[in-house]
């Protein structure tokens, strides 16, 4: 059992079984014992890996689409270039050397993390040295300027509550302790209202729903609807949330949510349907398209073509592997997903149509 496990344990035993949502936080963000408090979580070394971690293309693309987007913005200045959940920062590194050649795009920029942990704020420190960084410890700090927002896998790790639907109707499902161990277990029945676009589920299936994440869909909306700007937002999911997709990562191997707390990497699939519903009431929002779509519409495959040129064997094989990682159907290519915000009446940016 873990240190955090007794934490959670204690405050069950005190308040009562905990939903899902005030579970994922703890583990993910306990002042001291979370997992992105303490963790090398990201890359080969740690538990998982993201897709800049894999390839220095993926950062080179984005950024190439959001500095067309600013360019076709008529080069609103001073703007905000700013990223949600940064991790190790490779991402933003990866932004802003493939940008550096755009005339004025560094000048005109402010450069915003949003990150709540202070052990990754230090990995972004590094790796974004000789910059001016500002980090934020909330989306909504920051300044009311035109936004170029850039998020991957940041969605997935907000938290979730989870429903199921049973012969009573829908109950929540919970997290309690059992002969000293947390266990889930089904809260009472709650009302059927809320799942009104579900009530053809049968009996036994899971729906999730993340307010979390919809509200942050909104609050971007809001943000670039009024001050310009675009949002690409990637991440891992589906246009509908599906059953149970609570998942612990450890070593890169999938563990036991309940018996690994601050010591796994806990996510679930973000449902694109929502984030698109959230923004789109205030913004536009492109369709979802698939990670391998949006990459090679921005020609990831000639980029790869060209930096192959310099390189042989085993640099060669791994540089080809990842192109395939992140572009194959059967890799990350179909399971990652892309949607693009943008104000009203404007362009999407490139990849998106
Ligand atoms: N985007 C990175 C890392 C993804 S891991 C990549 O693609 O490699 C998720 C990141 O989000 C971590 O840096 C984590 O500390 C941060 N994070 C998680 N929940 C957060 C929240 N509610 N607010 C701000 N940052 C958060």
């Amino acid at each position: 059992m873990t240190a955090l496990s007794n934490i959670i344990i204690k405050q069950i035993e005190r308040f009562g079984p905990m939903p899902v949502s005030e579970f994922m936080t703890l583990c993910l963000l306990h002042p001291e014992h979370g997992y992105y408090t303490n963790r090398d979580a990201l890359g080969a070394s740690g538990d998982f890996t993201t897709a800049p971690e894999i390839s220095q293309m993926f950062g080179e693309m984005i950024g190439l689409s959001v500095a067309q987007t600013w360019l076709d913005q008529g080069m609103p200045t001073p703007f905000v270039l700013a990223e949600l959940g940064p991790g190790n920062g490779t991402l933003m590194a990866d932004i802003l050397r493939a940008t550096k050649s755009v005339p004025n795009f560094h000048v005109a920029m402010q450069l915003h993390l949003i990150e709540a942990s202070s052990q990754m704020k230090q990995r972004q420190e590094a790796a974004l040295k000789g910059y001016e960084v500002t980090w934020q410890n909330y989306f909504t700090d920051l300044p009311q300027l035109p936004l170029f927002l850039v998020a991957n896998e940041f969605f997935d790790c907000l938290p979730i509550k989870q429903y199921r639907r049973t012969s009573k109707g829908w109950q929540e499902q919970m997290i309690g302790v059992e002969n000293s161990k947390l266990h889930f277990m089904l809260g009472t029945a709650t009302s059927a209202e809320a799942f009104a676009s579900t009530i053809d589920a049968p009996k036994g299936d899971m729906v999730e729903i993340s307010s979390s994440s919809a509200a942050f869909s909104l609050a971007i909306g809001q943000h670039i609807n009024t001050n310009g700007g675009c949002a690409i937002i990637i991440d891992y999911g589906e246009w509908d949330s599906n059953g149970d997709s609570l998942q612990a990562l450890k070593n890169h191997t999938k563990v036991d949510p309940l018996s690994n707390c601050g010591e796994a990497d806990l996510t679930a699939h973000v449902s694109f349907k929502d984030l698109t519903n959230s923004a789109n009431a205030v913004a536009h929002v492109s369709e979802t398209i698939s990670q391998g779509v949006f990459l090679e519409r921005l020609g990831i495959t000639q980029r790869a073509q060209k930096l192959s040129k310099k390189m042989a064997g085993s640099t060669l094989e791994k540089h080809i592997a990842a192109h395939k990682r992140l572009t194959h159907p059967n890799e990350m290519g179909k399971l990652f997903k892309a949607i693009a915000i943008v104000p009203r009446g404007l362009e999407l940016p490139a990849g998106f149509n």
